[in-house]
């Protein structure tokens, strides 16, 4: 079966109920209906009235690294933006680029590296995230993310406008200015108002940038930040020791800091991480936690004074399902690892993270990973994260894939949000549904009247997703809303 649009072109790629998952975490498994990939505007505006005809729902899926079920739905018809990756129209003027909402960071940078070669002062991006790279600009809307940006707010400062689909199939341009409301509910907004067509990037001067590292304890990781940041730093961050029977757990770490070198260039010999020390690095943080910090911290310790170029050194080595290659080396291990972010006032990071490492030791939780980041508030989107300049703590946590083991990262992970809501917190929507509605109304009491203006703006639910489902059952259980559907 395949469906033939007005300009012939086919987008219906799997006619058939197919099952798919998220990259990382792979806990998400969902049979969808069949799945359409638009390579433009009008064939985006024809699946949404095949999806009106038929009375399906649609559910939009980037690079499909959330890990709460935003970009699937169960039975839904999937939007694969995969076929919307071109850069629409480059304004080297102002330094403004548009993009389809399915392309990838790398495929952005390289084509302003190419457009770009020869010339002395060139545009890139801002932020991008870290720890991946397949990631859709659709995608990293949806979640407003950030990347290392030490004195930056999330995406939303870095976009001009968008160009978004709605469910009646009218296209508008929102931004600051233009549609204003829809423009803030779109951003971060995770899918549920509309289709993102294109993006604006507002591009920045690329800089060359010099690498400072040093180890550092928890409760001085703030005023050392905040002193490399008044150096004119502009990205960093501070990942710490992941060895709960050492001292060290969540507690000593690298700091690393980039700050603008005029004048400088990058040498073509870098030191760097390749391929195989990533698997090496990611086989001994499952069985040697002391061992892979060491050679992780003496891998940067070791590039200190080493220089960047700013876009560039957002990329990261992300090796696709290595997890299939570790369970083969490691003896009846299975599963993968998760991730979550919590938000605390920066002056509350030394106490935060001396609790988080109790309660990960009392859970005996195997962190594979954890960062600490910085965000600027986010004053646009609704359902904003960066509610102010937050310490963003990112932990990366295996888990086993059984009955037992996912009971009990439930429990670590809402025990987590807990510890942040405690210190005056918050955490990512991103990453989970772990979150209880009472945490999720602690931390997002905006959500009431998001999914209110979801309804204004989308009434007949056709974008939907798994974690809406779950978010809207969380709300029904508080009496928050009397009827799932209109
Ligand atoms: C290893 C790893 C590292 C990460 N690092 C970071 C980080 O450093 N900073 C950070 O902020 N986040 C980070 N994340 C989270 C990630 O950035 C978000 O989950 C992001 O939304 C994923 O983008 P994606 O392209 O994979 O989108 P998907 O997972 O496919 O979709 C995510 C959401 O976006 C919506 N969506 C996608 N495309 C469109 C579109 N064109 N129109 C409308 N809606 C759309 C989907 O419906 C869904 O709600 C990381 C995740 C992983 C797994």
């Amino acid at each position: 079966m395949s469906i033939q649009l007005a300009d012939s072109k086919k987008v219906l790629v799997s006619p058939y109920c197919e099952v798919v998952n998220d990259t990382h975490s792979q806990l998400n498994p969902t049979v969808i209906k069949g799945r359409f990939a638009p390579s433009n505007l009008s064939e985006i505006v024809e699946v949404i009235k095949l999806a009106h005809s038929s009375k399906d729902r649609i559910c939009i899926a980037g690079g499909r690294h959330a890990m709460g079920g935003q970009q699937f739905l169960r039975s839904g018809m999937l939007l694969d933006m995969a076929g919307m990756n071109k850069v629409l129209h480059f304004d080297e003027e102002r330094g403004l680029l548009e993009v389809e909402g399915g392309i990838f960071w790398p495929d952005i940078i390289d084509f302003l590296k190419e457009k770009q070669k020869g010339k002395r002062s060139v545009w890139v991006i801002s932020q991008k995230q870290t720890g991946a790279n397949s990631l859709s600009i659709g995608g990293a809307v949806s979640a407003n993310v950030h990347g290392r940006g030490l004195t930056r707010p999330p995406l939303v400062d870095d976009l001009e406008d968008i160009t978004v689909v709605l469910s009646d199939g009218q296209t508008k341009i929102c931004s600051r200015t233009e549609n204003p409301e829809l423009f803030s509910l779109v951003v971060g907004g995770y899918g549920l108002f509309g289709i993102i067509a294109s993006a604006t990037l507002r591009l920045v001067p690329r800089a060359v940038l010099q690498r400072t590292v040093e180890i550092v304890e928890a409760e001085n990781v703030i005023s050392r930040l905040e002193k490399r940041i008044n150096n004119g730093a502009k990205y960093g961050d501070f990942q710490f020791a992941i060895d709960p029977t050492s001292p060290d757990f969540l507690n000593k770490g690298i700091m690393s800091t980039y700050a603008e070198v005029p004048n400088a260039s990058v040498a073509t010999e870098h030191r760097l991480l390749r391929e195989d020390d990533w698997k090496d690095l990611l086989y001994l943080a499952h069985v040697d936690k002391t061992a892979a910090f060491e050679k992780y911290s003496n891998y940067y310790l070791s590039t200190n004074g080493q220089l960047y170029e700013s876009d560039v050194f957002q990329l990261a080595t992300y090796i696709d399902n290595y997890h299939k290659d570790l369970d083969g080396r490691i003896p009846r291990h299975k599963g993968t690892e998760l991730i979550t972010e919590l938000y605390v006032p920066r002056p509350a990071l030394g106490k935060f993270l001396k609790e988080a490492a109790d309660l990960l030791r009392q859970h005996h939780a195997d962190v594979i990973y954890g960062t600490v980041r910085l965000i600027k508030e986010d004053k646009i989107s609704f359902l904003a994260w960066a509610t102010q300049p937050w310490a963003c703590t990112v932990l990366n946590i295996h888990v086993e894939h059984t009955k037992a083991g996912m009971t009990r990262a439930a429990k670590i992970f809402s025990d987590l949000i807990e510890l942040a809501i405690n210190s005056s917190g918050s955490y990512y929507l991103t990453y989970h549904k772990y979150a209880s509605s009472q945490q999720v109304l602690a931390c997002y009491p905006q959500m009431i009247q998001f999914f209110a203006a979801k309804r204004k703006y989308d009434p007949k639910g056709l974008f939907n997703s798994d974690w809406y489902e779950h978010h809207l059952d969380l709300l029904l259980e508080n009496k928050l809303f009397s009827n799932k559907y209109i």
